[in-house]
């Protein structure tokens, strides 16, 4: 047997991380400036979370959700403090895609309803609800397509009042949009969408999957809009690697018995990875860090003229060239032994570093990538 041949892959094998630096099996030094995908927040192998998985490993690595476990309980406290999100109860799962297929699940409960609107170039995972309502046809099969889902341009606030009625359950935004190439629904925009819903009793979802764990140097990419959603999806920096999602769901809609529920979702080895992720981002400032780093960047990035555009906050950022990408990335990689990430948007280079990236390591990248821009 062999590994189903989905993706498409870059000839080199990491076999070591520390830091903001990954080691391939032939001995070759990489920064990672695409995070596995946002995925590491506090740095590869932080000692801290290496200790904490250790430890945890050796006591308990899984119980099932049919006995107590109180370190779910100590994950939803640190989550409800460092995040600000006091006013809402955590679901725990495994993915982003199980995130937001519970949080759909949840509004869908809470309103008896079933249409939901979302993005245009959003992206909310691949299992059955969460690919319905991603706008990429090329992902859906014909048993996802799914006639209660309607895309609209984001930022359209007349779009979406024109759209939204008393059939519609949930509207669900990318706190800031990640894989389209970093794009922002607006202030205005997400506080339109909060009115919006609470005239029509819709529920406010913000998938916080890539935007959230202080990414955006918010704890969440909302956060900037003073809103208070319905329910929030949470997985990518949540557990550093370790594959843990979560749902934030608003007090005031109520749990029942059976409502929800996984095998998997809230074990104990996985609340170990995303206690240490907290208590991690919390002691060494990481959110400040983002933001400090994130602006140095975006003020180098666009004195370089060559650059079309940078978008983006904190250590999510864009920067769009005015051809494709897929070259530059390539030499960054190979010549500059530099991890970057692409976008639908082809022309689009995305930048997700650890979120305890230096100003060194962003030096580091500025000159390879005038070097390859030729300036
Ligand atoms: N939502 C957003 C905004 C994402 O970027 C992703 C993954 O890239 C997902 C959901 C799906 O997460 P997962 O791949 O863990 O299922």
């Amino acid at each position: 047997m062999k590994p189903f041949d989905v993706y498409p892959l870059f000839d080199i094998e990491p076999v070591k991380g520390l830091g903001n630096y990954l080691w391939d099996n032939k001995g070759e030094k990489y920064l990672d400036l695409y995070g596995g995908h946002a995925v590491i927040s506090i740095g590869h192998s932080h000692p801290e979370y290496v200790k904490k998985l250790q430890e945890q490993t050796a006591s308990l690595v899984f119980y099932s959700n049919s006995v107590k476990n109180s370190l779910q309980e100590e994950l939803a406290q640190k989550l409800g403090k460092l995040s600000n999100c006091k006013n809402y109860n955590l679901f725990l799962c495994n993915s982003g895609a199980e995130a937001n297929e519970n949080a759909l699940k949840t509004a869908s409960f809470f309103n008896r309803r079933k249409k939901v609107i979302a993005f245009q170039k959003g992206f909310h995972g691949r299992t059955s609800g969460a690919v319905s309502i991603t706008d990429n046809p090329n992902i859906i099969a014909p048993f996802n397509e799914n006639n209660n889902v309607q895309i609209l341009p984001l930022n359209d606030e007349q779009a979406l009042e024109n759209a939204i009625d008393e059939n519609t359950s949930a509207i669900i935004i990318e706190g800031l949009q990640g894989i389209a190439g970093i794009y922002e629904p607006s202030i205005s925009f997400l506080q339109k969408s909060t009115k919006l819903c609470k005239e029509h009793n819709t529920l406010l979802i913000l998938d916080e999957v890539q935007s959230g764990y202080g990414r955006t140097g918010d704890f969440f990419a909302f956060q900037k809009a003073n809103i208070e959603p319905d329910i929030i999806s949470v997985a990518k920096g949540m557990g550093n690697g370790f594959p843990i999602g979560g749902v934030l769901i608003h007090e005031r809609i109520k749990a029942k018995h059976g409502m929800l529920g996984t095998t998997f979702g809230g074990n104990h080895l996985a609340c170990a990875a995303g206690i240490a992720v907290l208590d991690v981002i919390e002691k060494e400032q990481l959110m400040n860090n983002a933001i400090t780093q994130g602006k140095y960047l975006l003020e180098e990035l666009t004195q370089i003229d060559a650059i079309k555009e940078t978008r983006g906050r904190g250590l999510m950022i864009a920067i769009e060239m005015p051809y494709e990408v897929a070259e530059l990335r390539k030499n960054l990689l190979f010549e500059h032994k530099i991890f970057t990430g692409s976008a639908s948007n082809k022309n689009t280079i995305r930048i997700l570093p650890p979120l305890n990236i230096g100003k060194e390591e962003i030096d580091i990248f500025l000159n390879a990538l005038k070097k390859e821009i030729n300036i």
